[in-house]
């Protein structure tokens, strides 16, 4: 069996991804520090390989492992001299969770393991120190209570706040030995009470109960849905820390911290962090005492202060990466006890790059792969506008920076509910806790009444790329009301506020918003990126708007302009109906006659934008039932306009009807049946060049895209058509035009017969929205009913629609790339759809040899970036 337990000690570690694998992520960190020769309280870890163990044996430890542990556990008895539950100098014991990737806060953590109503006495004796070791086991029972034996925590907390009621004191700090052992009594008798059980006094069961509750917190519903949301395998397991404790609340002289070595809201290069003096674990970031800024330590505690920035910079050249480190201050003493690469905003990420690329630290490959391409969508995303009025009506932290508007919600189950309906939120909460972790999720925005920069809230929004207001004590909530006040302003549930996680303002309403800025780090990130990568990014886009926006983001040609959306528009859709309504292709001519001019100038005007790059125009592709009246109103003016009786129409609908329109007549089919239709939409790209060249503008080279080609026989019969049409406008306007004609690939027949289509066709465009439809046999509009439980079941990793299936759906891909390729070497292969915009698609196009990628026009420098990242790891 291989080697389950490693002391921090252990000289022979690297520091490694297979030592993540096996220690967590907290583990290897702390083993790392050891080894650099950092203050670290000495201890060792269980393997992750044990969690798995345990889950696959009826959450059993194995007896080895007891051993094992009993043998560690000497080993830290004799390098800090102290005895585990013995009666005169006892050792305590921090028992703490830590898996592969950190997960802030969703698992759990014991502290003070060993204390009991003996080893309590010694402590204090050793210590002289009695009001300490009463704290010091309050908290043990307290945490214990929670997290091992499933009491909530509220319930002590309750405790606290009637006896300081009682006493009259509003700080714990002002409470002493005395107030703390009544506090004990208290917390015992709940234990009893709630688990019909003393509190353990044997510090060993006490040991082995922690170590169980730290496997067990893997599999709670909170850590659950953090590795849903973040694709964290659930096989991965947790290692579990034991580690000897050290104190920050033995008095003035001590304290527990939590610091940045950069800040991670904007990244400058500044110390950034929080602590509190005489106080232990988690009481900075629960937020319920408010702590002090970092930077008073230099005055506070100086020589601390300095020997931690010296700590810090060793570690930022070490690891090559902002650190995210926690501490704790024994009376003068330093000790770390964490540190690892920490959250940031995408901001923030960026800047820390560039910036680690001026200081020689990394260089601007390694830049480029550190950046994850998904959190950029929130910097591209418009921003608070200056101009606009503003009523501001509280501030707080500007904890986690971005814009964000929506209704008030208290809890995360209302927020949770409005998400489904569309509706967007700012879950307002006196401070979260993990059980939040949902509702944050469904919100566009955060806002809390109480904690810090480092608080729950705060840490969680940055992962998320959320906007989050934290610690805004100008707020008083009411949740039984659902209302909050903020000074004399009452807002209500559901009343629509904005917050500016950047500036940490709270309005009233919804504000304007404005364009993102992407010039300074952002552009220079992506002129790396540029220089990386191969595989080309274009836009999708139909609209003046769209386009522009996607060039000034650096789309270099447009993949997938749709033409159907050019005929909903109002004074276009009348002409589109008289046209569906005709009965003879006269008629229907006709109506496509008054139909040109607006297509034209539309592609005239996107030709404009795109000045000589290329754009891939799809012909007709949806059914045309799509553009009929619905409404019995529509269905009277339709009849009125055209002079057709009601009683026609509505017989022509039902006429047009489908009971499956996704698989109806559809894409080519319409060509085919109407070929007049494709004809006028040629006509009309030509026309637009023919201006183009009129008024001296750069041709764009026009990619005319058939959809939902299955055989060759259609494109061939297609690419006539529009070889045919371009031949008589280039006759009419004597000019030269150079254009392509292709198909989009989204039929698992069209992929197998590529090379019968790559006969007639100039490039294929993956379509892989229908592909994955219709390799799966999966409808997109009904998959949600039962996606969650593909997910949940492992049958799916990942939403296909999302990204993309490899093995089903990619090597379909490949079949089609390949047998496309040799029937024509010069074959251009792209992917329009959501997947081109989603980094792990992307991987796969650049492993698939794809010419270019194609996405909305926000996630162009997502895909830029992301290109680059996978060009980077194939090689
Ligand atoms: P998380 O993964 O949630 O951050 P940790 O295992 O880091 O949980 O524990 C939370 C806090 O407990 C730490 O930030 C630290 O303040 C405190 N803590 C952990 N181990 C020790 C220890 N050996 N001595 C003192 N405090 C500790
Ligand atoms: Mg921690
Ligand atoms: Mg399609």
């Amino acid at each position: 069996m291989d080697k389950l337990i490693f002391s921090f000690s252990n000289k022979s570690l690297k520091n490694n991804a297979k030592s993540k694998e096996i220690l967590g992520g907290k583990g290897a960190n702390l083993a790392q520090m050891a080894k650099l020769g950092l203050p670290v309280p000495p201890g060792f870890t269980i393997s992750t390989k044990v969690c798995e163990y345990f889950y696959k044996n009826n959450k059993k430890i194995p007896k080895k492992i007891i051993k094992q542990v009993k043998k560690e556990i000497k080993i830290t008895e004799k390098i800090t001299k102290k005895l585990f539950g013995d009666l005169s100098n006892p050792l305590l014991l921090s028992v703490r969770s830590g898996s592969r990737v950190s997960m802030p806060g969703m698992m759990d953590t014991v502290l003070n393991l060993g204390l009991n109503d003996k080893t309590v006495i010694a402590l204090k004796n050793k210590t002289e120190n009695g009001r300490f070791a009463k704290d010091s086991y309050r908290r043990f029972i307290q945490m214990y209570g929670n997290v091992v034996l499933g009491i909530q925590s509220h319930f002590f907390e309750e405790l606290i706040e009637n006896y300081k009621l009682t006493k009259g004191v509003l700080q714990d700090t002002e409470l002493d030995e005395n107030d703390w052992d009544g506090l004990i009594q208290n917390f015992k008798d709940l234990v009893k009470e709630k688990n019909k059980k003393d509190f353990p006094q044997d510090v060993n069961e006490q040991l082995l109960g922690a170590i169980r509750a730290v496997f067990l917190s893997w599999d709670s519903k909170r850590a659950k849905i953090y590795r849903k949301i973040n694709y964290i395998p659930d096989h991965w397991g947790t290692a579990v820390n034991i580690q000897a404790m050290v104190f920050g609340n033995m008095g003035q002289d001590c304290a527990t911290g939590v610091a940045f070595t950069r800040n991670p809201s904007t990244g400058s290069k500044e110390l950034f962090g929080e602590y509190l003096i005489n106080a232990q674990g988690e009481d900075v970031v629960a937020g319920t005492r408010t702590p002090m800024n970092i930077i008073n330590m230099g005055k506070s505690m100086p020589k601390i202060f300095k020997q931690l920035k010296k700590i810090f910079k060793e570690l930022e050249t070490k690891y090559k990466d902002m650190q995210d480190i926690e501490f704790t201050v024994e009376n003068k003493k330093l000790w770390m006890l964490q540190t690892r690469s920490g959250k940031r905003t995408a901001k923030a990420a960026i800047k820390i790059a560039v910036d680690m690329v001026k200081e020689k630290l990394i260089t601007n490959k390694q830049a480029v792969l550190r950046v994850d391409p998904n959190i950029l969508d929130t910097l591209l995303h418009p921003t608070l506008d200056e101009k606009a009025e503003k009523i501001i009506i509280a501030s707080g932290l500007p904890a986690s920076p971005g814009a964000a508007s929506g209704k008030v919600t208290f809890s995360s189950d209302e927020a949770e509910r409005l998400k489904e309906q569309m509706q967007n939120t700012i879950l307002v909460r006196i401070e979260t806790s993990p059980e939040d972790i949902n509702g944050m999720h469904a919100s566009q925005g955060i806002l809390t009444a109480r904690g810090g920069m480092t608080s729950h809230a705060a840490v969680v929004a940055r992962g998320m790329g959320k906007p989050c207001v934290s610690g805004s004590n100008e707020i008083k909530i009411d949740y039984e009301k659902k209302l909050f006040k903020a000074g004399s302003i009452e807002i209500k549930e559901g009343d629509i506020i904005t917050i500016d996680g950047g500036s940490g303002k709270v309005m009233l309403g919804e504000i304007p918003t404005v364009k993102p800025d992407i010039s300074g780090d952002f552009s220079k990130l992506m002129a790396w990126a540029d220089k990386y990568r191969k595989l080309k990014v274009r836009t999708n886009s139909e609209t003046p708007v769209d386009t522009k926006t996607g060039r000034d983001f650096g789309a270099e040609g447009i993949g997938l302009c749709r033409t159907e959306h050019m005929f909903f528009d109002e004074k276009r859709i009348i002409s589109v109906r008289e046209m569906i309504l005709s009965n003879t292709p006269e008629d229907r001519k006709a109506a496509l006659t008054k139909l040109l001019p607006y297509q034209k100038s539309d592609f005239f005007e996107i030709f404009k934008i795109m000045n000589g790059l290329p754009v891939t125009v799809r012909l007709l592709d949806p059914p045309l039932h799509e553009f009929l009246p619905k409404t019995d109103k529509d269905i009277y003016d339709i009849s009125k306009e055209l002079n057709i009786s009601h009683q026609d129409v509505k017989f022509r609908i039902t006429e047009l009807h489908e009971d499956n329109p996704m698989l109806g007549h559809r894409g080519c089919r319409l060509g085919i049946s109407f070929p007049e239709i494709y004809e006028m939409q040629c006509q009309a790209i030509f026309e637009a060049l023919a201006q183009c060249k009129k008024k001296k503008i750069k041709l764009v080279i026009p990619e005319i895209m058939i959809p939902f080609v299955s055989t060759a026989a259609e494109i061939e019969i297609l690419r006539n058509l529009v070889d045919k049409t371009a031949q008589k406008i280039q006759k009419t306007h004597s000019i030269k035009i150079k254009y392509y004609v292709g198909t989009m690939i989204e039929l698992p027949r069209a992929a197998l017969r590529a090379n019968d289509i790559a006969k007639y066709a100039d490039f294929f465009s993956f379509g892989t929205n229908d592909l994955t439809q219709t390799t799966f046999g999966i409808s997109r509009d009904d998959s949600g009913k039962f996606l969650n439980d593909y997910v949940e079941n492992k049958i799916f990793n990942k939403d296909p629609f999302v990204s993309i299936d490899e093995r089903g759906v990619g090597e379909l891909i490949k079949i089609a790339a390949e047998r496309g390729r040799k029937q024509k070497k010069s074959l251009k292969l792209g992917i329009c759809g959501e997947h081109g915009g989603d980094p792990a698609s992307i991987e796969f196009c650049e492993k698939a040899k794809l010419n270019y990628v194609s996405c909305s026009p926000y996630r162009v420098p997502i895909a830029r970036l992301a290109a680059a990242q996978a060009y980077l790891k194939k090689k």
